[in-house]
């Protein structure tokens, strides 16, 4: 039988020698204890399928050490998972990238017990018999927003994709050119409520929509007005825009729904903690909106989800509507949202231990205090300056709110900015700043104290 030179093939002959993956487990003690045996098995499996394809004639074959040690760092690399820890010291509070809200420890414990067992998700205790899901949620959503009744779904762009679908499809739904917004990533508010199968007729102009410009649109066809909060953009100079109030009344004078995408919305009032105003869900419901939407991990400070409260006829219609069931929510964040939603019964409660609430109202001082604790533990490696800087709530909330900061901008000798932003990326945890002026800029808005000594560690480890 002529022998197979070509470069191009592997060398058949001599992968005849490799050794067998039964033999090599007899070597792997230590891996299959470390790991599993059916993990090892695999992993040598692909191994040894790598060293068939890659094997070129004349080279040596790897030894049996050589190909556990291959499977081993096979087997760690997919144990260091790809979703990890960041250190967030960008001063975005709410950074869609960087999944949004870090979560109250009670919402936490809530999670794991959730994960960990059963629940009464479904199940009446009282009865034994099944329950309505979500039941008391809804009461507690209810309770914090004057709403007759409340919906919990995956998130807010489904929370809108279900309202639309389930009050307005087929028919005509009227809104202010000021408000077609897109929130990020290419998501467009419009285009989901054009998924929800109704048609947008656009009114007014780009800065100045009137009651008038609602009242002439509206045609037999008409089944909503929608007022969409404009999240991450503002007008500014010469605007003119509806209140709630009078489109509420013209919207109940025709016999239509008002609905109201708050995106961002909160329900602790922001203001005395120093934020400019941002609209609450009660003063939308108390101003006769039908029928509010918003997210979960945005100002409230929760998981994933979206919220639906209003009228208890139009929300009763949700819960009939198909799609519900394809929108609908875990039961793990589901408990990370109840537990927030207590934290939020009690403003000095949900301050203290919501974490996006707490940076939102962190005094300066503390900022301040944690950018020169850090400082001085970096002053031995690094060239540091304390800068004022500036810190906002993201997620498409209080854009043109600068949130008064403190910066620690360091720069190192030895390394260059790119380089050194680039390592700490890599770290575990993840270290992510800004580079601004050549020099790596660490926000104190967004990291805790033990975020902080973290980052220490993790620089001298890398001067090291
Ligand atoms: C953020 C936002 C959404 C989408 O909310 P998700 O919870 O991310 O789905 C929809 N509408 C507005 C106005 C928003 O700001």
């Amino acid at each position: 039988m002529p022998q197979d030179t070509s470069p191009m093939q592997p060398d058949k002959n001599a992968l005849r020698a490799l050794p067998s993956v039964q033999r090599l487990l007899e070597d792997a003690e230590a891996l299959i204890a470390a790991t599993s045996h059916s993990a090892t098995t695999s992993a040598l499996r692909q191994v040894l399928v790598d060293i068939r394809t890659a094997h070129a004639p004349g080279v040596m074959l790897p030894t049996v050490e050589n190909i556990i040690a291959r499977a081993a760092a096979r087997l760690y690399a997919d144990n260091q998972s790809i979703l990890r820890r960041v250190i967030n010291a960008t001063g975005i509070i709410l950074h869609t990238n960087l999944g949004r809200t870090p979560l109250a420890e009670t919402a936490i414990a809530a999670m794991a017990e959730a994960a960990r067992g059963y629940t009464n998700l479904e199940f009446d205790l009282a009865t034994g018999k099944r329950g309505v899901r979500l039941q008391n949620i809804e009461a507690l959503l209810c309770e914090l927003t004057g709403a007759e009744a409340a919906l919990v779904v995956n998130n807010n762009a489904a929370a809108v994709l279900l309202t639309l679908s389930g009050l307005a499809a087929g028919g005509e739904v009227i809104v202010s050119r000021g408000e077609l917004v897109e929130i990020g990533g290419g998501f467009r508010v419009p285009d989901v409520i054009v998924q929800g199968g109704a048609r947008l007729v656009e009114v007014g102009t780009t800065n100045k929509t009137r009651l008038a410009d609602y009242r002439t649109a509206i045609t037999e066809h008409t089944r909503a007005l929608i007022k969409i909060h404009q999240s991450n953009f503002r007008v500014i100079g010469f605007t003119e825009s509806t209140s709630l109030q009078e489109l509420s009344r013209l919207a109940h004078d025709k016999n239509l729904l008002l609905i109201e995408d708050l995106g961002s919305g909160t329900i602790l009032n922001l203001e005395p903690f120093g934020r400019p105003h941002e609209p609450t869900v009660q003063e939308s419901i108390a101003a006769g909106v039908d029928i509010v939407t918003l997210s979960g991990d945005k100002l409230l400070g929760g998981p994933q989800a979206g919220i639906i409260v209003g009228r208890a006829d139009a929300i009763a219609q949700l819960r009939r509507h198909p799609l519900l069931r394809a929108v609908r929510i875990d039961k793990i964040s589901l408990a990370a949202l109840e537990a927030t939603l207590r934290l939020l019964r009690d403003p000095a409660t949900a301050i203290r231990d919501i974490p996006v609430l707490r940076m939102l109202a962190q005094p300066r001082t503390v900022l301040q205090a944690r950018a020169e604790t850090l400082a001085r533990a970096l002053a031995d490696i690094a060239d540091i300056r304390i800068e004022p800087s500036r810190g906002y709530a993201g997620g498409g909330a209080l854009p043109t709110d600068a949130i008064a900061s403190v910066a620690v901008c360091l720069s190192i000798p030895s390394q260059g900015t790119e380089a050194l932003a680039a390592k700490l990326r890599a770290h575990r945890p993840a270290i992510v700043g800004r580079i601004a002026g050549g020099r790596l800029h660490l926000d104190m808005l967004t990291i805790t104290d033990a975020d902080a000594s973290e980052i220490t560690q993790a620089l001298h480890a890398l001067i090291a």
